[in-house]
């Protein structure tokens, strides 16, 4: 019997993280990376979430971001149009 793609196998080796801001579980892990890692805000965003808000997050939607990083002493800078973009 020639072994068959089982995508069962591959669903069990699958890493989920949640997305801070949709609350989405996405893939992470495993060669699947369908968003990053913010190290400097102790977050995580995917894809979805990051081109959504290429021009900055508007904090007004976020209030919880807005704590989040309250809590850890991020400072929150503003970009021109008044939203936060996401670091590199
Ligand atoms: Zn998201």
């Amino acid at each position: 019997m020639p072994t068959k793609y089982s995508p069962r196998r591959d669903d069990e080796n699958a890493v989920f993280i949640d997305c801070f801001l949709c609350r989405q579980p996405f893939r992470f892990g495993d060669g699947i990376y369908d968003g990053k890692h913010v190290r400097g805000w102790e977050t995580n965003f995917c894809w979805t979430c990051i081109n959504g808000n290429h021009d900055g997050i508007v904090l007004e939607y976020h209030p919880s971001l807005v704590s989040h990083l309250k809590e850890r002493g991020i400072p929150i800078r503003l970009n021109a149009r008044g939203w936060l973009d996401i670091p590199n």
